[in-house]
């Protein structure tokens, strides 16, 4: 049986120029449980260590619903006055326009006082991806690409990209933007397959934006699986896994990365070793039977 092709270890990011490597690390727990920097400074290093130059934070992350709003930013910011040398090691990727708690916001007045803070707690002078983190239906695509555009004008982003957005918001944004996107972050994950059918990876690969999968083992789901159907789900990764010698979540990093519109899937252990273990996802290699063995866990139903 033919095996799908193997999976580079970097890529670039979109048509940004930035190379990225295939698998990124996320950082939406980071500000959990109090963490110290020292402690924050050990999962950058871990993630760095294992290969994985492009990390994802956002402005909302820590925000517990009444306070901690910029928490992860700020302490990845701590993380790089103490060492500096490393922000020139990775592609750091943020997001804003979530106004806490709710709604969502994209005005310009927000999103340029959102950008400038978050560049301020990230103690750095350029953001190498940000990206709108969810959509704001109050806001014309044009005045949010005017507000973006004069961003990256203005050296504050580097490039730009969204996350879930619908494929129509996608293109009505990026039709304005002069700086065209070059990422979309849509939740992807063995138990959660939408957008292999839905037309998102589809338009990803048309506008060559490089999509990068939130929440890739489903917050962990996939790692305690209840039900039928997750158990199921499971059981297919399994299979692989104990062909490859790998654990379940690396098959399902790996399952992700073998689609061809370039998943990279952002892992969002805290733990190092588990960071450190991601890295083995470049070693995996699917057949066609395998992958599609799982898809069809995750549908429930066969294959028309
Ligand atoms: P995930 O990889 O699906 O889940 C990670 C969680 O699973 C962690 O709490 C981890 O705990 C736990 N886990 C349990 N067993 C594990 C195992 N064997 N291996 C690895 N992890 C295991 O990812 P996520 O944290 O939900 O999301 C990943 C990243 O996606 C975030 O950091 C963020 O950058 C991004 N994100 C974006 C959005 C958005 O709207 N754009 C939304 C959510 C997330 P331990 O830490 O103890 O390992």
């Amino acid at each position: 049986m033919s095996l799908l092709p193997a999976v580079p270890a970097s890529r670039t990011l979109g048509s940004s120029g930035l190379a990225v490597s295939s698998i990124a690390w996320g950082m939406w727990r980071l500000a959990e449980g109090g963490r110290t920097t020292a402690e924050a400074a050990r999962l950058v290093h871990a993630a760095l260590d294992a290969g994985i130059t492009l990390l994802d934070t956002a402005d909302i992350y820590g925000f517990n619903g009444t306070d901690g709003f910029g928490a992860a930013e700020a302490l990845l910011g701590e993380v790089l006055t103490a060492e500096p040398g490393l922000r020139s090691r990775m592609v750091l990727a943020t997001k804003g326009g979530i106004m806490p708690p709710l709604p969502y916001d994209q005005s310009n007045e927000y999103l340029n006082a959102a950008i400038d803070a978050s560049l301020k707690r990230l103690k750095t002078d350029t953001i190498d991806l940000w990206q709108v983190h969810r959509p704001d239906i109050l806001a014309h695509p044009q005045d949010v690409a005017r507000t973006l555009d004069a961003a990256v004008a203005a050296g504050k982003i580097r490039a730009l990209g969204v996350s879930n957005f619908t494929t129509a918001q996608i293109a009505a944004l990026n039709h304005f933007l002069g700086n065209k996107l070059v990422a979309t972050q849509p939740e992807i994950s063995p138990l959660r397959i939408d957008c292999f059918e839905n037309g998102e990876l589809d338009q990803a690969m048309q506008l060559g934006l490089t999509p990068l999968a939130w929440s890739p083992l489903s917050g962990g789901r996939l790692a305690n699986p209840a039900g039928e159907r997750r158990l199921a789900v499971a059981a297919a990764l399994d299979a692989v896994a104990a062909k490859a010698e790998v654990s379940r979540s690396v098959a399902a990093y790996s399952w992700l990365m073998a689609h061809p519109a370039g998943i990279v899937p952002i892992i969002g252990s805290q733990q190092p070793e588990r960071i450190a273990e991601a890295a083995q996802a470049l070693t995996v290699r699917w057949t066609r039977t395998d992958w599609y063995a799982v898809l069809v866990a995750a549908r429930g139903v066969p294959l028309p």
